[in-house]
């Protein structure tokens, strides 16, 4: 028995919603993967705050939104999840300064806050919708496209530290790149919400675009299938998908996991994969495409926790 599994955490007062081993394949848009040992919805901020004040100083904690660029593996996450989507779900907009600036907490959806801006006369936020995750996860993965950036709309950020505390940070306080966001001075802070400012512009165009957006991703991506986006990032002056194929591995399978023969960057789960599958498929993608192409394609998707193996010997 795992001694982790036994920690007992004090939920006396909490609002929100504890759990202990749950499964993470319903919460991640691949479907597949194993379970964490402890997770918490919390009811709002404070109660997150309260919940985070007492967990042990050396307890892993990973932030979760849509789970639509994560994989657990299969012997699971030796730590607690907090889940954001519905949790942290305050959408404003603030019209206080000179410019009009939208607040959304972590758990909101991104489509929702394009709506949203579109809704208010704001241009810009129309590229989120395309994105699947939340506002968190957006933040932490700088996540992008159509030549638009989440970082580049970004005023403010507000964080949480372990003990619960909260924080304004800047975007100068964060050293932003490509798919990859990391804080100047390393902290263990998460995100849990954001300021973000968009152009005063026309409602109905920014909803024309959002439907032009979205009809290319229909038209281009598996979306009918569960995948997590695109598993590398691009390399520089390349596309990820281009190499793939040219390496001759759309449709290649392991177990239930699939290169999808829509979009050669993306991974599907045509039914049972297991994490092992899908990581098992991404490093043959990784060694394939440098033996033929030359290039070391770099994993965008985040895979946490332990091989289903290393479970087994450890227990
Ligand atoms: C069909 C499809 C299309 C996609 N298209 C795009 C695209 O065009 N562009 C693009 O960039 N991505 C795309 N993605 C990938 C994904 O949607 C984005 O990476 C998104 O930002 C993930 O958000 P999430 O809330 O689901 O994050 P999760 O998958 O839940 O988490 C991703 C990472 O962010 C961390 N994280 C989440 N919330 C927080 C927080 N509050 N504080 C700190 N860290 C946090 C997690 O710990 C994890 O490391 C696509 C995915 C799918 C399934």
């Amino acid at each position: 028995m795992d001694m982790a599994n036994l920690m007992q955490i004090e939920t006396a007062g909490l609002r929100g919603a504890y759990k202990r081993s749950e499964p993470m394949h319903t919460h991640v848009s691949w479907r597949a993967g194993g379970a964490v040992d402890r997770a918490y919805a919390p009811a709002d901020l404070d109660d997150l705050s309260v919940f985070l004040r007492r967990l042990p100083q050396h307890e892993p904690i990973l932030f979760v939104g849509l789970g639509s660029n994560l994989l657990i593996r299969d012997g699971g996450f030796r730590g607690t999840v907090v889940f954001t989507h519905r949790a942290l779900a305050g959408l404003l907009l603030e019209n206080d300064s000179s410019r009009p600036e939208i607040y959304a907490e972590a758990g909101v959806a991104t489509p929702k806050v394009a709506r949203f801006a579109a809704n208010h006369d704001m241009e810009g936020a129309e590229f989120l919708a395309g994105i699947p995750g939340t506002v968190g996860g957006v933040l932490a993965m700088n996540a992008g496209c159509y030549g638009s950036e989440t970082w580049d709309v970004v005023v403010r950020v507000r964080t949480i530290d372990r003990a619960g505390k909260l924080h304004v940070r800047e975007p100068y306080e964060y050293n932003v790149a490509y798919r990859s966001v990391l804080p100047v001075h390393p902290r263990d802070e998460f995100f849990v919400a954001a300021w973000f400012g968009f152009a005063r512009g026309d409602g109905d165009r920014a909803r024309q675009r959002v439907r032009e957006l979205l009809a290319k991703r229909i038209a281009t991506q598996p979306l009918g299938e569960p995948n997590a986006g695109s598993v590398f990032r691009n390399p520089p002056q390349d596309y990820a998908a281009r190499l793939i194929e040219a390496s001759g591995l759309k449709g290649r399978r392991i177990g239930g996991a699939e290169v999808s023969p829509i979009h050669a960057n993306f991974i599907v789960n045509k039914g049972g994969a297991t994490a092992n599958d899908i990581e098992e498929l991404i490093l043959l993608i990784q060694t394939t495409v440098h033996r033929t192409a030359g290039v070391r394609l770099e994993r965008e998707v985040q895979i946490v926790g332990q091989a289903l193996k290393a479970q087994h010997e450890h227990n």
